[in-house]
């Protein structure tokens, strides 16, 4: 690892929160030293910066990362997370982690993230297409079907997952690409249908999964949601969908709580029509901590890394989190809210329903085949479910918590590649 990495003592967001789970895993699975350290060392970290001209003259400026993590059960997948303060540490962090959500889900990928140094809000479209045009020339190199497949993640879309894919099949003068280079495309371009909204539907189905072994009925929870982008909105949603009530939401614009339910359709078209959250008329202005502390059964964290720690664990109300976003929970945090008894669905089973449908995209590319929506949900949510399943039963047989079983699991398969293959290069 670089010098930019950290021990899993130092301060580190998510790849100490990635590195804790991690080393907690190996022991509990007794793994050697030496296989711990091929597990969780990244097999390559690339950083570097990128200064494309822009139409007025002036040039952007931007620090890129891309990691492999691993790739012992297929090429490295993982989104491309495009936020003003995203590190090294933080994509090494999301790739470690991808590498156990793919295992886990059980598709034939390893783990990878990206990262583009830059703020969205100050970026016109034609300028965020030119960074993403330079970003994709500059790492052209270490993206392609058999090596790294990039898909969006905070910050990036299916627009720019467009324009990826022209600047390769472009540079290389052909209509399309040898094999899928980037999932999350748009529809026409060989984007599979369904696959915006599978992450948020895909939560939702874990969320089922659970209800049905709690013996909770889903329409009777009462949820909070906080990040209202790709996954948040969705999960609210499929939330509604479920005859669930949604009691309060927030983005990075504000918190709106109504404690009778919110019309999150409603509240969709004002955040298309006005960038965010904030001003809804149809529940009251609350904070970000209202939100998460929001008086509900149910909490969806779908926007950042550790928005929740020692510091608010304490105070959240909900008896069950369904991890949408990548590592939401500090390890402490975690560990406080296992002792309350809270039911967490971790993020690399809760969240993984966008990598599987990546991976339908995927095959769908490299057949030249067409899947239609219907057998796009069906897959989904059986994959979730059998998936959420197999966590739960381990985890009641180990008598561990689910994070811990989903761990094992993931990290077991990745262990079991490397012997598979044989130790030696
Ligand atoms: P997005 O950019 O579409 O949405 C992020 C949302 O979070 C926005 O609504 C933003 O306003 C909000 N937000 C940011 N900071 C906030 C704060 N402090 N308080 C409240 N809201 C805040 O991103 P996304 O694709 O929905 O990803 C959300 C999370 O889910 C990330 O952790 C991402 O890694 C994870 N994830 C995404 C996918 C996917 O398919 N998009 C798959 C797996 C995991």
């Amino acid at each position: 690892m670089t010098s930019e990495n950290t021990s899993v003592t130092a301060a580190g967001g998510i790849l100490q929160t990635a590195l804790w789970n991690a080393q907690k895993t190996a022991e509990r699975l007794k793994l050697s030293e030496d296989v711990t350290r091929r597990i969780i060392e990244p097999v390559e970290q690339i950083r570097t910066v990128i200064h494309p001209q822009v139409p007025n003259g002036e040039m952007l400026h931007a620090r890129v990362y891309v990691v492999r993590h691993n790739d012992v059960l297929g090429p490295s997948k993982g989104g491309i997370r495009m936020t003003d303060s995203v590190n090294l540490n933080e994509v090494t962090g999301l790739a470690m982690e991808m590498t156990w959500k793919t295992a886990l889900i059980g598709v034939p990928f390893g783990g990878g993230k990206s990262g583009i140094r830059y703020d969205t809000s100050k970026l016109k479209p034609t300028e965020k297409e030119i960074l993403v045009r330079a970003f994709t020339r500059g790492m052209r190199r270490h993206i392609g079907p058999e090596i790294y497949v990039p898909a969006p993640d905070m910050g990036t879309n299916e627009i720019d997952m467009g324009h990826m894919r022209d600047c390769i099949s472009y540079s290389s003068g052909t209509s399309i690409t040898a094999g899928c280079f980037v999932t999350g495309k748009p529809v026409v371009l060989g984007g599979i249908v369904g696959r915006r909204e599978a992450t948020g539907q895909g939560v939702v189905a874990t969320v089922a999964a659970a209800c049905k072994r709690l013996n909770r009925p889903i329409a009777k929870l009462r949820a909070a949601v906080q990040g209202f982008g790709n996954v948040g909105a969705v999960a609210a949603q499929s939330m509604i969908q479920q005859g669930a009530t949604v009691v309060a939401v927030s983005d990075i614009t504000g918190g709106v709580l109504h404690e009778d339910g919110l019309d999150i359709s409603m509240l969709i078209e004002h955040v298309k029509a006005t960038g965010g959250v904030k001003g809804f008329r149809g529940g009251k202005a609350v904070s970000f901590d209202d939100v998460l502390e929001a008086d509900c059964d149910l909490l969806i964290p779908a926007a950042g890394g550790s928005a929740i720690t020692d510091e608010n664990a304490g105070r959240i109300k909900a008896d069950m989190i369904a991890e949408g976003a990548n590592a939401p929970l500090t390890p402490a945090a975690d560990e406080i809210l296992n002792d309350r008894k809270v039911f967490i669905i971790p993020d690399i089973l809760c969240n993984a329903g966008g990598v599987f449908v990546s991976y339908l995209e995927y095959t769908q590319e490299t057949q030249r085949d067409q899947i239609t929506r219907a057998e796009v949900e069906k897959r989904l949510t059986e994959r979730m479910t059998t998936t959420f399943e197999d966590v739960h039963d381990r985890s009641l047989r180990m008598k561990e918590s689910m994070r811990h079983a989903a761990m094992d699991i993931g990290v077991q398969r990745v262990v079991d590649g490397i012997i598979s293959r044989g130790l030696l290069p």
